[in-house]
């Protein structure tokens, strides 16, 4: 089969290899679409192989399955899926309490084996997953469904978790209108429609295009923006931002931009610094009372709603198809900001 792999840091390369053999509590997956994510950028520049043996990359997979190990219940060849890439234990404590998320067995700061960034993953014709990672979609289109697995779950998780300041007149601010901003600015809007979502991105197409998701108002990034924000709300700052940068920027503007109580969720991995200090809530600091969570990905449920809101078409990926072979040209087009929404690949 075909697999698009790291095979080195910075390479990039199509090559054919077996279809992967499947253990008796695995599914093999026919690969119906990939999507492509900042993270499978940021694999591909370090500096430094993440595995010895090349590594297929893709975290967004959906697909028909193929194979059923012989272990497995409740699965059958043909059934139409996505997969949850957080492969955690399933038993310990956090797993059990439905925080897969944050599996004991990851440890403290590794996150659980994910396809794509360790085990390999769905930028192939095939693909080898646990069967407890299938999560069925019925009859949605592939191409649409795959962003929910990585997209649409991490943005899900983060507004979840801030749902307490997602009251009617609150502000949200959803920060990088990308692959996973121009998703929360819908999942904003189906599970808080009386919250005002206002866009920031440095481009106006995205602006644009987070217009067309049903963000009420879009800023164009600038050194303005967060007093334009404070403006917006009366001096006191949006109740809730995401940051789906996370750059030192975009951190500074979320914690200028933040109302006291507020949600700041820094979700973008651009490793930026917020500048937050313990002093007093004096200036363009932190104000009383607001929280920071560093969020990951999502747990299982957060992706069984995010299929739930695609399946009732309250979810719309902007997709950009791209044939699996034009991998790197669509990794090119996502390093310089040109992906409307999200780039998916197809086998
Ligand atoms: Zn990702
Ligand atoms: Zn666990």
């Amino acid at each position: 089969m075909r697999a698009l792999q790291l095979t080195a840091p910075g390479v990039l390369e199509m090559r054919e290899v077996p279809v992967p053999e499947i253990g008796p509590d695995d599914l093999l997956i026919r690969v119906g679409a990939a999507g492509l994510c900042h993270s499978d950028s940021f694999v591909v520049g370090l500096p430094f192989p993440l595995r010895e043996d090349p590594m297929t990359l893709g975290h967004e997979i959906a697909g028909t399955v193929e194979a059923v190990g012989g272990e497995v219940t409740g699965r059958a060849v043909g059934e139409r899926g996505i997969v949850y890439l957080c492969w955690s234990c399933g038993t310990c404590r956090e797993c059990r309490s439905g925080n897969e998320n944050v599996c004991l067995a990851a440890g403290r700061t590794a996150m659980p084996p994910c396809p794509g960034l360790g085990p390999d993953g769905g930028m192939a014709d095939y693909v080898r997953v646990p069967a407890n990672s299938f999560v069925p979609v019925g009859d949605l289109d592939f191409e649409q469904a795959a962003p929910l697995a990585d997209a649409a779950l991490t943005s899900y998780h983060a507004i979840r978790g801030a749902r307490e300041q997602l009251r009617p007149g609150a502000t949200a601010v959803a920060i990088g209108i990308g692959g996973l901003g121009h998703v929360a600015v819908q999942i904003l809007k189906a599970v808080a429609e009386d919250v005002r979502v206002v866009a920031v991105d440095v481009t106006p197409d995205k602006l644009d295009l987070a217009a067309e998701c049903g963000a009420d108002l879009g800023l164009l990034a600038d050194g303005e923006t967060a007093a334009r924000i404070l403006e917006l709300t009366d001096g006191r700052g949006a109740e809730a931002v995401f940051d789906f940068v996370g750059t030192d920027p975009t951190a500074r503007l979320a914690v200028e931009s933040v109302a006291p109580n507020g949600a700041y969720r820094m979700v973008g991995l651009g490793g930026g610094n917020p500048g937050i200090d313990a002093g007093p809530a004096g200036g363009p600091g932190l104000p009383w009372g607001a929280t920071v969570r560093k969020s990951y990905g999502g747990t299982k449920s957060d992706l069984l709603a995010s299929v739930e809101l695609a399946r009732q078409g309250r979810l719309r990926m902007a997709v950009e198809r791209f044939d699996l072979a034009d991998g790197p040209t669509a990794l090119d087009r996502l390093d310089h900001g040109r992906i409307r929404g999200r780039a998916v690949l197809i086998p």
